[in-house]
């Protein structure tokens, strides 16, 4: 299937950045700069930030997700937040297998799975992350270690679903370090993720999927990044902190 059927979609992981009046500011700020775009707009916030966020997105293109959510409906997990909550509150997005979430919280491809099933019977749409360390790409493992993460955290989730699942592919070492995959590197395992999906599914269901790349993505670098056949869209951690930065990225994904 033609990149261009395909819904582009860009969004911000603020990670544990921006308290709720900063949340409101920066919305504010994102507004006029992201209002003609050609792509659909996600920020993604940390919870206590959800409520200011939902207000300040409000008669805008800019939608909110949420960084996590437990795969309970409710029950004596102290510190969790559940997919009902999110979606109660009008959240319609949900960050789930961030490789931060796996490297200092536990998470595991098996949790990873149980979360994207809740995230999907409550109506939310999951942007699920996926990638491998900097040791398995010296490896040469990369595609099985993606492979696998793919097969698992989709488990279970029926074809009819795959429309409210978005992928990320962050290679672990580009997150955060300023260091961002070749657009070729990019693109090669956005296919192979693809490729995934099909054999998992259909070739329709893979074609039709959105598929983002993430790690260092900033106004510079965006373009060639997003050009590539198989990225559509970008998830976006520094850079989606500075609203002009966020913009030229937004911008980028709209060509
Ligand atoms: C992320 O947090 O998902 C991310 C890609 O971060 P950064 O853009 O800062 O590498």
């Amino acid at each position: 299937m033609n990149k261009s059927l395909r819904p582009a979609v860009i969004a911000g992981n603020w990670k544990m950045n921006k308290t709720p009046a900063e949340a409101s500011a920066l919305i504010a700020e994102l507004r006029p700069l992201v209002a003609d775009a050609g792509c659909d707009v996600v920020v993604c916030v940390p919870f206590v930030d959800l409520p200011a966020a939902l207000e300040a997105v409000k008669g805008s293109n800019i939608r909110v997700g949420a960084q996590n959510c437990h795969w309970e409906k409710s029950g004596a997990f102290t510190g969790e937040i559940s997919a009902p909550m999110l979606r109660e509150m009008g959240v319609s997005y949900v960050v789930i297998g961030h490789s931060e979430r796996r490297q200092y919280f536990g998470e595991t491809d098996a949790t990873v799975n149980r979360r994207v099933r809740a995230a999907l019977d409550e109506g939310l749409t999951v942007i699920l992350c996926v990638g491998e360390l900097e040791r398995e790409r010296e490896l040469g493992i990369t595609a099985e270690v993606v492979a696998t993460q793919v097969k698992v955290a989709l488990s279970g989730v029926k074809a009819e679903e795959l429309s409210r699942i978005i992928i990320a592919y962050e290679p672990v070492w580009a997150i955060g370090t300023g260091k961002t995959a070749t657009a070729a590197q990019a693109n090669e395992v956005c296919a192979l993720i693809r490729g995934v999906v099909a054999s998992l599914y259909c070739d329709k269901c893979a074609g039709g999927m959105t598929i983002q790349y993430g790690g260092s993505m900033n106004a510079g670098n965006a373009e060639e990044l997003l050009a590539q056949p198989d990225v559509d869209g970008g998830l976006i951690g520094g850079a989606s902190l500075k609203a002009k930065d966020f913009s030229v990225i937004v911008a980028a994904a709209s060509k």
